[in-house]
């Protein structure tokens, strides 16, 4: 086992250099401003993925290709590698510490999560001595411009000269370019004494996008002999030294303030960093990692979710919350939270139809009810852009796009970017949960009805009318099951096509006060266009098979080769790693939920019997190759009552990347993913639901289980639940009292209800 299990601690215990990019993937931290994999400071020359990413910095790299055709986006939009400021190279006795090649007598590294810091604790061999290192990391929630490292070493049995290098350098590849290009420039730099910085701009682009400046300033803190400076290129270093006796120590700490021009004028950025630097340097190492520390600490108390005596799913639930916040904590609502966060570069893109399928509907009981409207916010600034995007299919309305950075779709494959148009309901669904969960009406009239006005548009012009069977349809579609493209029907689509056009004539109908009729005035919606959606609704084919009494995925799926996941020989999974494309979207094979999600998202509108057929019929031929699979099966498995699958489904969505299930963990983390646990544990097996103005809740403890807990926020209320394996406890931390369900039974909750399971 790679990592030990630990109730907050990723601990990896002895040192591996074989798939060494997992432990780096999993060993990332992060700010929400920035963040990092788990590479190492100093020089290490064996195989390693580098990458340190900045929120909202990206490039517009080219997507033109021979085979380009109208409608394709303009620029495939990337996260970019930044320029590396944890660099900090250490020599022992003139020669450079390279844990490739040096003798490792012992090692450990670990990810303390209540603190947010990341430990390395290793003893080295170099010419017959021995040396002991400690080094810790962190990129600050205090001063989100911080990273600040400090990085000791110790002579064990006899003296040493140690020298370090602290240094940045912006000359960096990114791994998933398509050209090995480099897309920092550098427009100033300088090293002195104990400082040093680079002012780097992204290179310029063809697509009229506008380029990023960043400042990297360092300063170190060193008791000992300050060498000169060196500046070359792209790189700036510092140089320091000690002689050190047996049992004395030689200890640095680099801080790196960073600043952007997302925050301030490019002509700003070395003097504001120098500022935050120097500040930072001054209080010191110590206090910087207390500040530090007790924010986290602070997260924790609001946000975990016990699952108790239980070490292995506690570490798990732990690490995807940790990740999550560690990528997104609703501060700046510029950004998004993208699938890989701060830890790789595959996908591109910062924003996914995961945002409001998946992330929305936890951070409306994490955290306050403000990070999710903005969550939003950002799609509604982004309206404009969604109009342009269907434009360029040729479509009325709004589409969201696919993948983004501004709104613009900026994802080059078709089969996802004119195809996947599913993500434009989750965009209107989203807007649907915050408003049923909070109460917020306001939100609709104010922003909501012209983003759902522009997704209905999109939809009742992107259906078509069948003259021969009388109905509408959708073809040409990737449903949420990307191993299928261009199907017909997915009934996935159709349904959530529709769901709008519903939801959105409720409202107009609904909501009749003078702002409302402002809008729809502004908006030019008109008695006919209503009537046309009212006539998609009444009359979409939404296929379903009498027999097996499914709904069938689309028109022709049940025409394929029916065969079930467990009579596969298991070396061929995960199939995307081991068949052909082809092969696997002639399969039946289904990559994540697909009318399982549709079931999930209108869970109250499907019977106990619907659910349980199609859950029954679809989970079996589901390769849960999309990190987003195991989630939403999890939790429709507690609903009806297969207890096993759902806490076998659990445990791959809340240890997917530590237990490296589908392989890929290497690239990145599965950040979008990670409230998949959450949402497992509170909707799946608390039961918890939010409909028609009430919170219910059917909670079940797994054998095996000694219960669990968790705090949800609701309209003003701060409520704990805490279950036992006899029983469940609500309190009302805060809040005035309120009305719960639970088991179907009503209970007015002024401080405590207990309450056997049942
Ligand atoms: C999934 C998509 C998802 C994307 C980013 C893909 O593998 O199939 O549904 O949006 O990953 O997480």
């Amino acid at each position: 086992m790679r990592f030990e299990y630990d109730e907050f601690k990723i601990i990896e215990n002895g040192f591996e250099k074989k798939d060494f990019r997992l432990s780096e993937s999993i060993m990332s931290i992060g700010n929400e401003y920035m963040g990092m994999r788990g590479n190492f400071e100093e020089k290490y020359s064996g195989d390693s993925h580098k990458g340190i990413y900045l929120g909202g910095i990206w490039f517009p790299d080219k997507t033109r290709v021979g085979w380009w055709k109208n409608g394709y986006p303009e620029y495939f939009g990337k996260m970019i590698n930044s320029p590396n400021f944890i660099g900090l190279d250490v020599k022992i006795d003139g020669e450079y510490i390279d844990l490739y090649k040096d003798e490792v007598v012992s090692f450990v590294r670990e990810l303390d999560m209540k603190n947010g810091v990341l430990n390395r604790y290793f003893t080295i061999r170099k010419n017959n001595k021995n040396f002991e290192m400690r080094v810790q990391r962190f990129v600050s929630i205090d001063t989100k411009e911080i990273c600040a490292i400090n990085y000791e070493v110790k002579a064990i049995d006899s003296k040493a000269f140690i020298e370090f290098f602290p240094y940045i350098d912006a000359d960096i590849v990114n791994e998933d370019s398509n050209y090995e290009e480099k897309f920092w420039e550098v427009l100033d730099k300088n090293a002195d004494e104990n400082n040093g910085y680079i002012l780097s701009k992204t290179i310029p682009n063809e697509f009229g996008i506008d380029r990023f400046s960043i400042c990297n300033y360092m300063i170190s803190n060193f008791e000992g002999k300050l060498n000169k400076s060196k500046i070359c290129n792209k790189y700036v270093e510092c140089s320091f030294s000690k002689n050190i006796e047996k049992g004395e120590v030689a200890k640095i700490e680099k801080i790196v303030a960073v600043t952007t021009s997302r925050d301030y004028e490019e002509n700003e950025l070395v003097e504001v960093a120098r500022d935050i630097a120097q500040k930072n340097a001054y209080y010191g190492y110590e206090k910087l990692y207390d500040n530090h520390s007790r924010k986290w600490r602070e997260r924790w108390d609001k946000a975990d979710v016990v699952i108790k005596n239980n070490p292995k799913l506690q570490q798990g639930i732990r690490y995807n919350i940790f990740q999550l916040f560690s990528t997104y904590y609703g501060e700046d609502l510029r950004l998004n939270i993208g699938p890989k966060g701060f830890t790789g570069e595959k996908y591109g893109g910062a924003t996914y139809w995961d945002t409001e399928a998946y992330i929305i509907p936890m951070y409306l009981s994490v955290a306050p009810q403000e990070v999710t409207k903005n969550l939003l916010l950002y799609r509604y600034n982004q309206l404009e852009e969604a109009y342009h995007n269907a434009k360029q299919q040729g479509l009325k309305g709004a589409l969201y796009p696919m993948v983004t950075f501004t709104g613009v779709e900026c994802h080059n494959e078709w089969e996802i970017t004119f195809e996947e148009i599913h993500r434009n309901g989750a965009i209107a669904y989203a807007i649907y949960n915050y408003v049923n969960y909070t109460g917020d009406y306001d939100y609709i009239t104010d922003y909501g009805i012209d983003v759902l006005v522009g997704i209905s548009r999109f939809w009742a012009d992107r259906v078509h009318y069948n003259n021969r069977k009388k109905c509408y349809m959708i073809h040409g579609v990737t449903g949420p099951n990307e191993y299928e493209n261009n199907v017909n029907n997915n009934w996935y689509t159709n349904l959530i096509a529709v769901w709008t056009l519903e939801y959105t004539i409720s409202i107009i109908r609904k909501i009749s006060d003078y702002k409302m009729a402002e809008k729809l005035k502004r908006l030019e919606i008109s008695l006919d266009e209503i009537n046309k959606w009212q006539g998609i609704i009444d009359n979409i084919y939404l296929p379903y098979d009498d027999e097996l009494g499914i709904f069938v995925q689309h028109d022709t799926f049940l025409d394929k080769e029916i065969i079930k996941v467990e009579e596969l020989d298991k070396s061929i999974l995960p199939l995307n790693q081991n068949w052909s494309w082809d092969r696997i979207l002639r399969s039946c094979f289904i990559k994540q939920a697909d009318v399982l999600q549709g079931i999930y998202l209108f869970n109250d509108k499907y019977t106990f019997e619907e659910k349980k057929k199609n859950y029954e019929f679809y989970e079996p031929l589901t390769v849960h190759e999309s990190s987003l699979s195991a989630c939403i099966h999890s939790i429709l498995a507690c609903e009806i009552g297969l207890e096993d699958k759902a806490v076998n489904m659990y445990e791959r969505t809340s240890r997917l990347d530590l237990d490296n299930y589908n392989n890929d963990t290497q690239d990145g983390l599965h950040i979008t993913s990670m409230s998949g646990s959450w949402l497992s544990i509170v909707q799946g097996f608390a039961g918890m639901r939010t409909y028609d103005e009430k919170l219910s809740f059917k909670p079940l403890v797994p054998k095996g289980w000694n219960g669990y807990s968790f705090n949800i926020n609701y309209r003003g209320r701060l409520i704990n639940v805490d279950t036992t394996n006899e029983s469940v406890k609500f309190t009302l931390k805060s809040g005035k009292p309120i009305f719960i369900e639970v088991y179907d039974e009503k209970f007015d909750l002024k401080n405590e209800a207990i309450i056997g399971l049942r």
